[in-house]
């Protein structure tokens, strides 16, 4: 490896593409604070607590992956309203430009704004074309996202707008992501949803094996969405066992490698045993993803650097 490589000015310059941040996890401590602020201004009563709640949450150690789902509850108070989504969107894309992010791939949970999951998806995609006449440097697409969390009833509506503004929004919306956590639900019980998806001619993504569950890793797999994300738990190193990696190599699906978010919410003990080079050895074409910078106090240039390293 070249040392200049080890520059992280290097990497920061080099064009990239960002396939896996979502919206929420990707504020800077300057969008946090701005968001902050704008609660104080509304005189929120809830802000002191949020500001606490977050000192803690955000200090710059390794986190369990519970912890890190804690970080996003409190975010999610943040961006609360069309205003704040808006602000939030604009800050993130500028952030990735700066970081000379040429294609970002934004995913985001619609919440209800004023009882409304549109309101929320029309702030995001104001702000995406109002970066876009501005010139922003940076071509940006959204994945709307459902959390598995949340129920089918919510996964549904969710789904609905995803294929609507896939016919009239179609510059923006790209498809869908499936997040959440995984140990809150069946995955197979969402199928239909995202056969729905699939048959509407969108892109699907689908968190998968980002803890152990091998049956529904499976599932996902044989299911072929366009990528995956993490894929953590497909690793033998990990399970024991070939089975998964080679139904992944068989399937050919890409993989979001997301190798800072990884090692701060513990799901891969180091970067040194990080599944990324038993992936790279049987031949699965990935791509190296920030995920929740917020969760992880990194930069997009971050992971790739330690995965040069
Ligand atoms: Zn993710």
């Amino acid at each position: 490896m070249d040392d200049k490589m080890d520059d992280p000015q290097i990497i920061f310059s080099m064009p990239k593409a960002e396939l896996h941040a979502h919206l929420n996890g990707s504020l800077s401590q300057t969008t946090i604070k701005k968001l902050m602020d704008l609660k104080t201004s509304h005189q929120c009563e809830d802000v002191f607590q949020l500001q606490t709640m977050f000192a803690t949450l955000s200090e710059d150690h390794n986190k369990t992956l519970d912890e890190c789902f804690q970080v996003f509850k409190v975010i999610h108070q943040l961006t609360d309203s069309e205003q704040s989504i808006y602000i939030a969107t604009v800050d993130v894309i500028k952030e990735f430009s700066e970081e000379n992010v040429l294609y970002l791939e934004l995913r985001t949970t619609p919440r209800a704004i004023d009882g409304s999951f549109e309101t929320y998806v029309n702030a995001v995609i104001r702000a995406i074309d109002d970066c876009r006449k501005e010139n922003v440097p940076i071509l940006v697409k959204l994945l709307l996202s459902i959390d598995r969390s949340k129920g089918f009833d919510t996964a549904k509506k969710i789904v609905d707008l995803t294929i609507s503004l896939g016919h009239t929004r179609n510059d923006v919306v790209v498809g869908l992501d499936v997040s959440g956590n995984m140990a809150d639900s069946d995955i197979t019980d969402y199928f239909p949803l995202l056969f729905k998806i699939k048959d509407a001619g969108l892109k699907l993504t689908v968190h998968t094996a980002e803890v152990r569950n091998d049956a529904e890793a499976e599932a996902i797999l044989r299911l072929k969405p366009d990528r995956i994300g993490h894929g953590t738990f497909i690793s033998p190193s990990l399970t024991g066992s070939s089975h998964l990696i080679h139904l992944l190599k068989e399937t050919n699906i890409p993989v979001e490698l997301c190798l800072t978010s990884n090692k701060v919410c513990q799901t891969v003990p180091s970067f040194k045993d990080h599944h990324w080079k038993i992936f790279f050895d049987h031949g699965i074409p990935f791509s190296i993803c920030v995920s929740n910078s917020n969760a992880s106090a990194r930069t997009v240039t971050a992971p790739i650097l330690f995965d040069l390293k």
